[in-house]
């Protein structure tokens, strides 16, 4: 259903594969969580949201005793797998933006490069290779320079290895993951050529967040499991990524709230917001001049 107004929230849950299998965050098992709203959809500039939830973690939970608002996102705001000709990420920070989240958690899965990756694992990455070759709209959201320094928040990095440490036996708290686009895999090519540049993961999703993310001045960390190896990896590896997704739900679903609930923001470290650069004033006048 449409809404007009977009509720107040500083946390944003952006869901992905690792928790699509589930019927979050009932599935969690976690007494306390709250959904206050569900089915809110949204008129941007770009088009309508999907249908978002709002939910609460309650005070007793979080690590400065207040509670936590959260928005919901379904599946990275996307409309089926074909999004790239399409805008719905930015459909959904605009409304994060007018929300006035700052911190906010993804999850997802995506194929295993480096060889030291099995499917089960759980990784989240400090860095990116963007490979996609979709129109950027970052200026339709700041006005400033929008630095890629520490694209992932290490404090909310940290908290989300924290978490994943207590639900998986192997969680890597470091990597690059590699954004192609969806709905396709990448050739066994692509994948050599991604493993001699360094990157460990593969998937759709951390782009545009990331950039999204950083320039509505937000926080922002993933986590994802690797629900396959890339083409050419492991050949032998035949277990359907969907089996994967049904037995991640759960655990991905605590993971992430939990790490929403341990974040404190008098506690925080990160210099995230400083990586939005202003244009110097007269540099600016020179640049609009007709
Ligand atoms: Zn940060």
């Amino acid at each position: 259903m449409i809404r007009n107004e977009i509720p107040r929230a500083d946390y944003a849950h952006m869901g992905g594969s690792g928790t699509w299998g589930g019927d979050f965050p009932d599935n969690t098992g976690i007494a306390g969580v709250r959904v206050l709203e569900r089915d809110m959809e949204f008129e941007t500039p770009f088009g309508t949201t999907v249908p978002m939830m709002l939910f609460e973690i309650p005070a007793e939970m979080t690590a400065d005793h207040l509670p936590h608002t959260v928005l919901d996102i379904p599946f990275h705001g996307w409309f089926g797998l074909s999004p790239y000709h399409d805008t719905p990420s930015e459909r959904v920070f605009w409304v994060l933006q007018r929300a006035g989240v700052k911190y906010i958690v993804a999850d997802g899965s995506g194929g295993g490069i480096n060889p030291l990756l099995d499917p089960g694992d759980v990784i989240i990455p400090d860095d990116l290779i963007d490979q996609t070759k979709r129109i950027s709209y970052l200026s339709k959201f700041t006005d400033k320079i929008v630095r890629m320094r520490d694209i992932v928040c290490p404090d909310l990095a940290q908290l989300l290895y924290q978490e994943a440490c207590k639900e998986y036996p192997r969680v890597f708290g470091r990597g690059i993951y590699a954004v192609d686009e969806a709905p396709r895999f990448e050739t066994k090519a692509e994948i050599r050529r991604l493993y001699d540049q360094h990157c460990d993961i593969c998937g759709h999703t951390m782009m545009p967040e990331a950039a999204l993310a950083r320039a509505i001045g937000a926080c922002y960390a993933a986590i994802y499991l690797v629900s396959n190896t890339a083409e050419g990896i492991n050949p032998d590896w035949k277990r359907p990524i969907f089996d994967l997704y049904h037995e991640c739900a759960d655990k991905f679903g605590r993971i992430v709230i939990n790490t929403l609930a341990a974040i404190d923001p008098a506690k925080k470290q990160c210099r995230c917001k400083e990586y939005l650069l202003p244009v110097p004033g007269d540099v600016n006048t020179r640049m609009n001049a007709k």
